[in-house]
C-alpha cells in the first residue's frame, strides 16, 4: 500500500478586500493608495489553531507579503506570533500578491507585466528574509498567479515548492479584471519540476510544483452546464449574497461548489472536498504515494459583516480535520508541511 500524506496551507493575509461580497463592512480598502490593511481576523488566530493542535495536524501558514502596499507589515506586527508558530511545528512560508497602483482608475490592481511580476516577487521574499532572518521554503502565489518569470524568480529566491497550481483552471480576471489573472489549463494533476520555457509543463527546474488536490471539473457538482452552473460560474457570486446563509445549506445538500479544488471556504460545501479526500486515499490504496494537498484563508474566521467569530467556518474546518483523521483506518497517514513533501517527493524520485 501506498502513504497518504496530507498538507494543509493557510494563506495567511488582511482581511478580504472590501470589493468582494459580504466584506464591504469590514474588507481592507484597496481603492485608495497607500491602502487601508485591517487584519481584524487576527483576534480570532487562536480559535483556529486550538482546532489543528486538538488534531495533530501541522499548518503551513503562507504569509501575506507583497512589494507594495503591504510589504512586509503582516511580519512585523505577528512578529512573535509567527516565531510562536513556528517553534511548535508549523512551517512559515509566503504568499505574494503581485499588486501595482493604478493611477488611471486609482486602484490596486494585478499587474499583467511580467518584468514587474519578477520584480515584486524578488523583492517581496528579501522582506521575508530581512524581517524574520530566514528564508522562505514554500510558496502560494495570490490569486494563482504565475508565468516563468514568477517561477524563476521564486526558484532563484531559493523556494524549494510552490503550491499555486490549480489543475486546469484559467480565469481572465474577476472584480472589472483587477485581479485573478491566471492560466493553469495546460497543467496536470501530478506534482511536477517545471519547465523553464513553459511553467505549466514538467521540466528540470529544481523547485517542486504541487498542484492543489482536485477531482475532475465533471465531477464538481449535479447541474454541469445547466443555467445554474453558469450562473455560478459568472455572477452569482455578487448577486447572492443577501442570500448567502440559505444557499450555503443549499450548496451543502447538492454538492455545489465553485470550486473542484480541495479549499475550505465559510461559503461553499465541504462534500466535495470529502470526495476529493476519498479520491486520494484510493490512490494510496492502489499502492502509490498520494499527496493530498489543500488550503484555506484563515481570514474566513472572521464573519465579515458583524466582525463576530466565524463559527460555522470553524465548524468546517474541525470537521474535514476529522475526515481526514479518520482515513488512519483505512491507509498509512502522515500529516506533513510543503517543504517536507518537496523532501519526500524528491528523495523518491532521484537517480
Ligand atoms: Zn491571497
Amino acid at each position: 500500500m501506498g502513504r497518504f500524506y496530507v498538507t494543509i496551507c493557510a494563506d495567511t493575509e488582511d482581511n478580504p478586500p472590501d470589493y468582494v461580497p459580504n466584506w464591504l463592512v469590514l474588507g481592507s480598502n484597496y481603492d485608495v493608495n497607500a491602502a487601508i490593511i485591517r487584519f481584524d481576523w487576527t483576534k480570532f488566530w487562536d480559535t483556529l489553531i486550538k482546532i489543528f493542535r486538538k488534531n495533530r495536524v501541522p499548518i503551513t501558514w503562507l504569509l501575506r507579503v507583497d512589494d507594495a502596499p503591504i510589504k512586509d507589515l503582516m511580519l512585523k506586527r505577528f512578529e512573535t506570533r509567527i516565531f510562536d508558530l513556528k517553534s511548535e511545528g508549523d512551517e512559515i512560508g509566503i504568499h505574494i500578491h503581485t499588486w501595482e497602483w493604478d493611477s488611471k482608475s486609482h486602484i490596486w490592481r494585478q499587474t499583467k507585466d511580467h518584468n514587474k511580476e519578477y520584480e515584486i516577487v524578488k523583492r517581496s521574499i528579501k522582506h521575508f528574509r530581512r524581517s524574520l532572518g530566514f528564508p522562505p521554503l514554500s510558496s502560494r502565489m495570490g490569486w494563482n498567479a504565475m508565468s516563468n518569470e514568477i517561477m524563476r524568480a521564486l526558484e532563484e529566491e531559493g523556494i524549494l515548492v510552490d503550491a499555486t497550481c490549480e489543475t486546469g483552471y484559467k480565469c481572465d480576471g474577476m472584480y472589472g479584471g483587477r485581479d485573478n489573472v491566471v492560466d493553469w489549463s495546460k497543467a496536470g494533476e501530478d506534482l511536477y519540476h517545471p519547465n523553464r520555457n513553459d511553467y505549466q509543463l514538467p521540466g528540470r527546474m529544481k523547485l517542486l510544483e504541487v498542484p492543489i488536490s482536485s477531482i475532475p471539473e465533471e465531477e464538481r457538482m449535479l447541474f454541469k452546464g445547466s443555467p445554474l452552473d453558469k450562473l455560478i460560474n459568472s455572477r452569482l457570486r455578487t448577486i447572492m449574497e443577501p442570500l448567502l446563509p440559505f444557499v450555503s445549506t443549499l450548496f451543502e445538500s447538492f454538492h455545489i461548489s465553485a470550486h473542484n479544488v480541495f479549499y475550505i471556504s465559510s461559503v461553499w460545501s465541504t462534500s466535495i472536498i470529502k470526495r476529493i479526500i476519498d479520491l486520494y486515499v484510493d490512490k494510496a490504496k492502489a499502492n502509490q504515494d498520494s499527496f493530498l494537498v489543500g488550503f484555506f484563508h484563515p481570514s474566513d474566521i472572521l464573519e465579515p459583516k458583524k466582525g463576530t467569530v466565524n463559527k460555522s467556518f470553524a465548524d468546517k474546518i474541525e470537521e474535514i480535520m476529522r475526515y481526514i483523521t479518520l482515513q488512519k483506518q483505512k491507509v498509512a497517514l502522515n500529516f506533513t508541511t510543503l517543504s517536507e513533501i518537496a523532501e519526500i517527493y524528491n528523495n523518491k524520485h532521484a537517480h
